[in-house]
């Protein structure tokens, strides 16, 4: 199997401390608003590497985390903390926050087919971990307090610092000027632990050695419970590329620093992002769309694992409405084809057994998604292999993909339809014209009593992203 690995900048063969061992750590989502279909793309293109590497045979330990504490608003360690921030967002307490936003994580991973991981793991959970890691880092000198601030990890006792990212003096200096924290013995030290300001009456405080009411930075709380679950090395950690320059490359710092052992992560496995409209997806930039969303505009989140499947971890990918409908006609598609065929457990052809390698040799190669899509796409249309052969082929491949194609059929009773508008009833048509009308004239109150009467006929009307033109999906009843 090859994976890119962020510290090499190259598809390296892998091969784990311990075969058939795996170790994988998974950084975890921050739940202080919404989960996106950023997230979305993330984990699941952590799912697919899950069972593609179950697939070659490891026995993968899969450790993710939930952020839950400690994670500012921003890199530097001056911003708001955003569990803090998004309790007044919301109006409630930030347990609650944490709670709510807790289960829709878990809720739209379900969605998607997303395995559980074998551990998740709660910030809060884990304060003593995190805490004797900090007293040992001062201990050993990588660690100073910054008196009324917070423990500081001294980046200059850490000759490698800025490893992962290849960060130059220069671009750090460059970088740490923007915000920069006083007393810091280098621009890119950053904080470990953090102490309550006068006032500011956080919700979240834990007494420490070095302040009554203090609490996590956020770096911190990967490594320590990484190395909790894991132990001082793992094979894989995965992250948004976001992640490079400042949390990773903390983490390797604090955790190579505290242990004394290198590499503390073998492999580096960074997602590039989903974006809308140039921009990142983000909770920050409230550009973001979730699994309700897409549910309510009557698409499937099976059809959106799809879309995903069909660009690379590591290339961005643009969210639309139009590729997602494109992902559902495609999806409708592969399930009318696979309703059609009767399974079998009779032997496959050689030529299906090249195309079961091809597919896998794909994910194997850096988790190579849209060449395995192509190649689910050669079975369906195949003119050599028989029905049988061809279910067999896609259920197999389903272990990874789930794209529940075992049960086609229901799920094409389920599924709703994108339809063009031309072909629709005039009187449905005449509906979507008046609605047409009503947006342009900014009549948003008219526009969504008509979209409502269209409801209730059938028709549920996705918007466009040009504004100009509507598409429409058909709910099944
Ligand atoms: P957060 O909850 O912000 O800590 O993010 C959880 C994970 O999702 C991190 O690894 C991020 O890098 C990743 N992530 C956030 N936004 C996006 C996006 N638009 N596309 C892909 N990954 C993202
Ligand atoms: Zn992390």
């Amino acid at each position: 199997m090859k994976l890119y690995n962020t510290m090499s900048r190259q598809a390296e063969d892998f091969q784990p401390l311990n075969p058939p061992e795996v170790k994988l750590y998974a950084c975890g989502f921050t739940v202080y608003d919404f989960t996106h279909l950023g997230h979305l793309r993330k984990y699941t293109l952590d799912d697919v590497l899950v069972r593609t590497l179950e697939h070659a045979g490891y026995a993968v330990t899969f450790v993710q985390n939930v952020t839950d504490v400690g994670h500012l608003a921003s890199d530097a360690d001056t911003g708001e903390d955003k569990l803090e921030k998004g309790a007044k967002k919301y109006g409630k307490s930030v347990w609650d926050i944490a709670h709510e936003f807790e289960d829709y994580f878990w809720r739209s991973m379900d969605a998607m087919g997303n395995k559980r991981p074998d551990v998740s793991c709660r910030a809060t959970d884990h304060i003593a971990q995190q805490l004797a890691m900090v007293i040992e880092l001062e201990k050993q000198g990588h660690a100073y307090v910054i008196d009324g601030d917070g423990v500081y990890f001294d980046t200059s006792t850490f000759p490698e610092y800025g490893k992962l990212a290849r960060l130059n003096v220069e671009e750090q200096q460059e970088g740490a000027r923007v915000e920069a924290v006083a007393g810091k013995r280098n621009p890119t030290d950053f904080a470990l632990w953090k102490f309550e300001r006068p006032g500011e009456n956080r919700a979240m405080v834990w007494s420490s050695p070095w302040h009554k009411r203090s609490f996590p930075g956020w770096h911190i709380e990967c490594s320590a419970m990484a190395m909790e679950y894991l132990g001082n090395q793992l094979d894989i950690h995965t992250g948004g590329i976001d992640h490079i320059p400042v949390h990773h490359t903390n983490e390797i710092a604090q955790a190579e620093a505290f242990s004394g052992e290198q590499p503390f992560v073998k492999y580096w496995v960074h997602h590039n992002f989903l974006q809308v409209e140039g921009e990142k997806m983000s909770k920050s930039l409230g550009n973001f769309y979730t699994i309700d969303d897409i549910l309510e505009r009557g698409f499937d989140p099976r059809a959106l694992r799809l879309l995903f499947l069909t660009g690379h971890y590591r290339s961005e990918m643009n969210f639309t409405w139009e590729s997602l409908e494109g992902a559902q006609k495609s999806y409708q598609r592969l399930l009318k084809a696979v309703a059609g065929w009767a399974h079998s457990e009779e032997a496959v052809s050689t030529t299906a057994q090249e195309l079961q390698t091809r597919f896998y040799t794909a994910l194997e190669n850096d988790l190579a998604t849209p060449e395995a899509i192509a190649v689910l796409w050669e079975v369906v249309n195949h003119v050599e292999l028989s029905d049988s052969e061809k279910k067999q082929l896609v259920v197999d491949f389903d272990e990874i993909l789930q794209l529940e194609l075992a049960s086609a059929a229901e799920k094409l009773e389920n599924l709703s339809e994108v339809v063009e508008i031309e072909s629709l009833p005039a009187e449905i048509q005449e509906l979507v014209a008046q609605r047409e009308t009503a947006r342009k004239a900014k009549d948003w109150q008219k526009s969504d009593d008509l979209r409502n009467k269209l409801l209730q006929k059938g028709y549920n009307i996705i918007d466009a992203d040009t504004g100009q033109k509507l598409e429409l999906v058909h709910p099944k009843k």
